[in-house]
């Protein structure tokens, strides 16, 4: 049976991350126009907020899965601002996701309370991950790994404790040589050199890495299967599924920002006199509310494609063409929609007055990020017409 309704408990949820959300965007221009600055980790007002935890314990079989909770507080709390939270999670950047997908039961609860970022992109590797050139080089007498390397935008790259990255055991293997390392912060040979200056999302944190023989225990390699596969790239597929979570993750970064950006939009077109109700026929309704619902209508389309791939993620399905579905989907809507309220309400959508024009420039990287939206295409496409990498790229 399909149901999309919501308990109580979990909209009592939604509602109290709403708020919290309403409190962090206070802050939201702030950090914007001082991109130097980092946000805290907890705003002063979280004394006053006993904070999204003390509701979780409320939840039952009843209430919506798991997966699905998580990506309507993600919107939740985006909607307040990107970056701005009331505390910053523990233990819930990129690398998080990527250490429950492919390390073993012992590393998830080594390393599970740090807050770890994902370092894949490299200044020569970016769309096709296959091109890592960071090696990782087992030094057999004091068991470690040698790792060298750049990688470049690391999300969450100053604050995290440590990274998953990517690195290659042999670079003649290709994709199959590709492997998944956890190196802690502090350790000898891990530099980190900068905070990226960007158009938009100007409070992340967004840092270079550099590993010059950088040495970590031979135990820090993901899910620990240190053979190369000879045929296929089955071993590459495994890191690969980190995605499947992350993807809609960031679909639904994007889409708490559109839905901030649509209900400033009503709110103002409704102060103007635009009469924005459903149910009119379309001869009997003006352009701006025909546009509007559009933009609206884009907004939970987008919503419910990040829904049924977190939703099948809960199933233990697999969801890999949905987490490519709902990333390019939300990626192309979360722009349409944005540009589309700014064209609603004209110079009040670009004026510096409000947080429109911020939600636009900030939402850009939804397209961007955890592979652009034409590699989603791709991912899809290869998918449905069943397709390898040879014969479509
Ligand atoms: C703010 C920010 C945060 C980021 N965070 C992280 C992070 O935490 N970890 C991390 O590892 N990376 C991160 N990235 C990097 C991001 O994942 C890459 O920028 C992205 O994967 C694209 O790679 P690229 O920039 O090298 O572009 P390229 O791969 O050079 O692509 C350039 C353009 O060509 C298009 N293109 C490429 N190949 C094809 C093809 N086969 N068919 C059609 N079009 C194609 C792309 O879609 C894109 O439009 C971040 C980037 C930014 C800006």
């Amino acid at each position: 049976m399909i149901d999309f309704n919501l308990t109580d408990t979990d909209n009592k949820i939604l509602d109290y991350v709403r708020t919290e959300a309403l409190v962090a965007r206070k802050y939201a221009r702030h950090y914007d126009e001082n991109e130097a600055e980092f946000p805290p980790e907890e705003l002063d007002e979280a004394k006053d907020f006993p904070g999204v935890w003390s509701l979780m314990g409320e939840r039952n079989d009843e209430d919506t899965s798991q997966s699905v909770i998580g990506m309507l507080i993600t919107m939740a709390e985006t909607w307040g601002d990107y970056s701005v939270r009331m505390r910053k999670g523990r233990g819930v950047g990129l690398g998080n996701a990527a250490l429950g997908a492919a390390g073993t039961e012992e590393q998830r609860a080594k390393w599970g309370g740090l807050l770890l970022s994902m370092a894949i992109t490299e200044p020569g590797c970016g769309s096709d991950p296959s091109l890592v050139q960071t090696t990782a080089v087992l030094d057999e007498e004091t068991d470690e790994w040698v790792i060298n390397g750049e990688k470049i935008f690391v999300t969450t790259g100053c604050r995290a404790d440590g990274v998953v990255m990517w690195a290659t055991l042999d670079r003649s293997a290709g994709r199959a040589g590709i492997k998944s390392f956890l190196v802690e912060k502090e350790t000898p040979g891990f530099q980190v050199s900068h905070k990226e200056k960007k158009l938009g999302i100007r409070a992340d944190d967004t840092a270079t890495y550099v590993f010059t023989d950088c040495r970590i225990p031979r135990g820090n390699l993901l899910g620990g299967k240190e053979e190369i596969p000879k045929a296929g790239s089955g071993g590459f597929r495994g890191v690969m599924k980190t995605f499947n979570i992350t993807r809609p993750m960031t679909a639904a970064f994007g889409l708490g920002m559109s839905k901030a950006a649509l209900d400033f939009t009503r709110e103002q077109l409704e102060q103007a006199g635009v009469d924005l109700s459903y149910g009119t026929g379309t001869q009997g309704q003006s352009a701006v509310a025909a546009k509007f619902q559009r933009l609206e209508a884009l907004q939970e389309a987008a919503e419910l494609t990040v829904c049924h791939a977190a939703w099948l993620s809960d199933q233990g399905q697999p969801n890999n063409l949905e987490a490519s579905i709902s990333k390019a989907k939300g990626g192309s809507s979360v722009r349409e929609i944005t540009q589309g309220c700014i064209e609603l309400l004209g110079p009040m959508g670009i004026s510096r007055e409000h947080l429109l024009e911020k939600w636009f420039r900030d939402v850009r990287i939804t397209d961007i990020y955890e592979g652009t939206g034409q590699i989603q295409n791709l991912i899809i496409a290869r998918t449905i017409l069943e397709y390898d990498r040879s014969q479509l790229k």
